[in-house]
């Protein structure tokens, strides 16, 4: 045995005590005591004093029961650092023995002196002894005979008599819960919620007050917190039962009470007004002095009132952001403090509706979480039943092997997009965040049957077209039929913490978005500008298409540029309502990026289509698709490839641009816009191309006689970009990290296939994390930083950010912070998410 014993500190307001010695229990107690409130007496053993106890090695046991009165009752519980990583469960009534029991039956009566002695006999035999818990299954007297035939269970099953000696009870119960801590499923359950390996945990043993027993008074116990754990409302809830320990009211049923005066039933506040007002003024002196809700447990004996513990409420993601705005409305925290306790990525799950914490979920399916929320509706197999389902007013889920660019309508109609392919890069996730629609992608082991409108679940069942399920884009499931949810809540206390947010940060955000519908999303969520307007998704309108793929078909630069010129009136409405909507914010408009021939139909009743709009026989137009066709694509003719190949496109939108821009600026706010190059490896191709934007510049003014500013930048998003920032830079006023293709250029892993076999590879520690998700700051963050270095050593002033989906992930912004990035841009959904992310940055 262990003779010195500082690691037993009997809990006083000036004993040396920290939550990383003893835990935050053992630390909240003590702030009680300070408080002076009624406590009964506590001693705290520190995480190195329970790690022995592990190993066998007991502190100065004597000591420690010497520490309290003699004859009390004890009860012991866990104190780990962070209340969320779990522990065993506590221990009551730790010393009961048959001398006590007679001893007890004569001072508050048999019944409350059986019904302690059952309680610890059945603690003990289920968590220290660890006997079969269904041995007591029988046993429903809860008096003299119940104990009697609880004790004779443990007998035969443990083979001894039940342990009568105070100080070996103790000994066991610290030992089994010291041991259940150090278990492989408790670490690894606690490792998930993100404990460090060698987490330790303490133990609070506490003199019990006793809550059962006849004397005068109310004898009882009970929990109480100050607001409603879902809203954060403030709201007196718990309850109350007369003759019960620890948290059994709460299990109490209809026998337990409400605490304050309520419709529905008795209350405590009727049946103990005194100890009910003494009990709201302790919680109240907890909240202001702890500077957080808390939920108290309390006892009372003979009308006096205990309070036993305290811990943190365990609130919804939503009520924790209502708590810590009226924390700080009124003083008790500071605003910084309040940014600080909401988890960035806690405020995605506030921005859609999610799967109710306590709805079932029978899971059917798995697949990589691309976007967040939840939706329920009924199974759709292609982007025309999709539709057809939105105009009848049903909600749908739209399923596909893997969307592309002609799904994007069917999308828009859905309610959550589930594919089975593809990876966070892929173009279902992308579009799927850019829209706030629910989507799980890479559901590989979902049997999909695309031709009979089915797929085979994880339960082996077939699901079919009309078929009611629900998608978790959020935890990444498949569910079946329609759960309980929770709806969305960007309510006023949401607006407030994010003006605290903006107020603290200094990296800017601004939104991904192409549609107007984007940019009016991006606008709500406050983004200081749109750092990238994907053009080409503009082309897939129905009226633009045909005009667009006529372009692709031309033979001739004037047959190019009749098509050109019926698209461009498009895109200048396109650019203006843009304009319109950011209201003089900057607007980044990147020029036409994918290869031409995702344009051209793929099957046959589009090739007949096309041939009838070209008037050209439909072998002729096969031929021709097929010949545009590349072995790899996306490292083929697009991006400033094809500005420079085909220099009629970006004309075009240059054009539209500027024209855009005079047609804005005459109405409102006076518009800069920005123009980006993609997929730029050269400085040459940037050279080229700005000339012919300096000419579409210059013949648009003298045409307008009106003058304009713009800016032009390059999307660094090719390994040799970055290696050559610094012949780029002097070229470009910004510079924007297009971190998917670099990503992708980087590992030499295509974005869109990458989804097949992610999860094995980060199961098997090959990845730590799905590089397209969080930026892999060893590699790719070597060219990024290489990329900034060198761009700035050559442009002082250039403008840098990042544009890929890594802006929007909490990890990949801190990277981008510190290397030095002015702002960085994401899907619209995720800018509350990277303001406040950036604010803890800055804090
Ligand atoms: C990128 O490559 O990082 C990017 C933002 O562009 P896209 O995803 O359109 O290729
Ligand atoms: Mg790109």
């Amino acid at each position: 045995p262990d003779h010195q014993n500082p690691n037993i500190t009997v809990i006083t307001a000036d004993a040396p005590m920290s939550t990383p010695t003893h835990g935050g229990r053992a630390k909240c107690l003590q702030r009680l005591v300070r408080l002076d409130l009624p406590v009964p007496r506590t001693v705290a053993l520190s995480f190195d004093a329970v790690h022995r106890i592990a190993a066998g090695r007991f502190p100065d046991m004597p000591a420690l029961v010497d520490a309290f009165e003699p004859e009390t009752l004890l009860c012991v519980r866990p104190s780990s650092e962070d209340p969320d990583w779990g522990g065993p469960g506590a221990i009551l009534n730790i010393g009961m023995n048959d001398a006590r029991y007679v001893d007890l039956a004569d001072r508050i009566g048999q019944d409350a002196a059986a019904g302690l002695y059952l309680r610890f006999v059945q603690a003990y035999a289920i968590h220290v002894a660890r006997l079969d818990p269904d041995l007591f299954d029988e046993i429903e007297d809860t008096g003299a005979a119940g104990l009697s035939a609880a004790l004779r269970a443990y007998e035969e099953e443990a083979e001894e008599t039940f342990p009568q000696d105070p100080a070996r009870q103790l000994r066991e119960v610290l030992r089994s819960m010291a041991r259940a801590w150090e278990g492989t499923s408790a670490r690894l359950l606690r490792q998930a919620k993100g404990a460090p390996v060698d987490a330790g945990l303490g133990l609070v043993v506490q003199e019990m007050a006793l809550g059962l027993g006849q004397g005068r008074g109310e004898t009882g116990s009970g929990v109480l917190q100050l607001v409603n754990s879902d809203t954060g409302q403030r709201l007196i809830t718990g309850r109350y039962l007369s003759q019960s320990q620890g948290r059994e009211a709460l299990q109490g049923g209809s026998e337990s009470l409400y605490l304050t005066r309520d419709p529905r039933g008795p209350s405590l506040e009727e049946l103990a007004p005194q100890a009910f007002a003494a009990l709201t003024s302790h919680a109240d002196l907890m909240r202001r002095r702890l500077r957080a809700e808390m939920q108290i447990e309390f006892t009372l004996q003979n009308g006096q009132l205990h309070i036993l513990d305290g811990v943190r409420v365990n609130a919804s993601s939503r009520a924790a952001l209502a708590i810590a705005v009226r924390l700080a409305e009124e003083g008790i925290i500071s605003q910084e403090d309040a940014v600080l306790r909401i988890e960035p990525r806690a405020v995605s799950e506030l921005l859609h509706r999610q799967v109710a914490p306590e709805a079932r979920r029978e899971v059917i399916g798995r697949g990589v979480a691309a976007s967040p929320g939840a939706a329920t509706g009924r199974l759709v197999f292609s982007s025309s039943e999709a539709q057809a389902s939105a105009a009848r007013n049903e909600p749908c889920i739209l399923v596909r092997r893997e969307t592309s660019p002609e799904d994007v309508r069917g999308m828009h109609a859905a309610v959550g997009v589930l594919t089975e392919r593809g990876g966070m890069t892929s173009h279902a996730a992308v579009i799927g965040r850019g829209l706030g629609l629910p989507c799980v992608v890479g559901a590989a082991r979902l049997h999909f049957n695309p031709q009979r409108k089915t797929f085979q679940g994880e339960d082996g069942q077939t699901y079919r077209e009309g078929d009611v399920i629900t998608l978790d884009g959020t935890s990444g499931q498949v569910l079946r039929g329609s759960p309980e949810m929770v709806e969305a809540a960007l309510d006023e206390a949401f607006n407030t913490l994010m003006g605290w947010a903006d107020a603290a940060r200094d990296i800017g955000v601004r939104a991904n978005a192409d549609t107007p519908a984007d940019a009016a999303t991006a606008r709500n969520f406050a983004a200081e500008g749109i750092g990238l307007c994907r053009t080409e998704h503009m082309f897939f309108e129905t009226d633009r298409i045909t005009p667009m793929r006529e372009m692709i078909f031309a033979d001739t630069v004037e047959d190019r540029q009749a098509a050109l010129a019926l698209l461009l009136p498009m895109q200048r409405n396109d650019f203006t309502e843009l304009f319109r909507i950011m209201e003089g914010l900057p607007v980044c408009i990147r020029l036409f990026d994918p290869p031409l021939h995702e344009f051209l139909p793929t099957d046959r009743a589009g090739l007949r289509d096309l041939a009838e709009a070209l008037n050209l026989p439909v072998s002729d137009v096969t031929r021709r698709v097929e010949a545009m066709g590349e072995y790899n694509p996306m490292l083929g003719l697009r991006g400033v490839r094809l500005g420079i190949t085909v220099p009629e496109i970006y004309d075009m939108q240059t054009r539209a641009i500027f024209e855009a821009t005079l047609d804005a600026s005459r109405e409102g706010a006076p518009v800069v816009p920005e123009i980006m190059l993609p997929l730029v490896s050269a400085k040459r191709e940037v050279e080229l191309v700005r000339t012919r934007i300096e000419a579409v510049a210059a013949a648009v003014r003298t045409e307008r006689g009106r003058d304009f500013t713009y800016r032009m930048g390059v999307m660094v998003e090719t390994p040799r970009a970055c290696l050559r920032a610094d012949e780029i830079a002097p070229y470009s006023h910004f510079l924007s990290f297009g971190t998917n293709d670099l990503t992708q250029m980087t590992y030499g892993l295509s974005r869109d296939d990458a989804g097949r076999f992610m999860s094995d590879y980060v199961q098997q520690g090959v990845f730590s994390e799905d590089p397209f998700h969080v930026l892999d700051v060893d590699g790719v963050g070597e060219l990024l930083a290489t990329g900034v270095q060198r761009g700035r050593s050559t442009n002082k002033t250039v403008t840098l950010s990042i544009c890929g989906e890594h802006g929007g992930n909490p990890e990949s912004i801190a990277f981008c912070r510190a290397a030095g990035m002015d702002y960085v841009s994401c899907s619209p959904f995720r800018v509350p998410v990277a303001r406040l992310a950036a604010a803890h940055l800055a804090l």
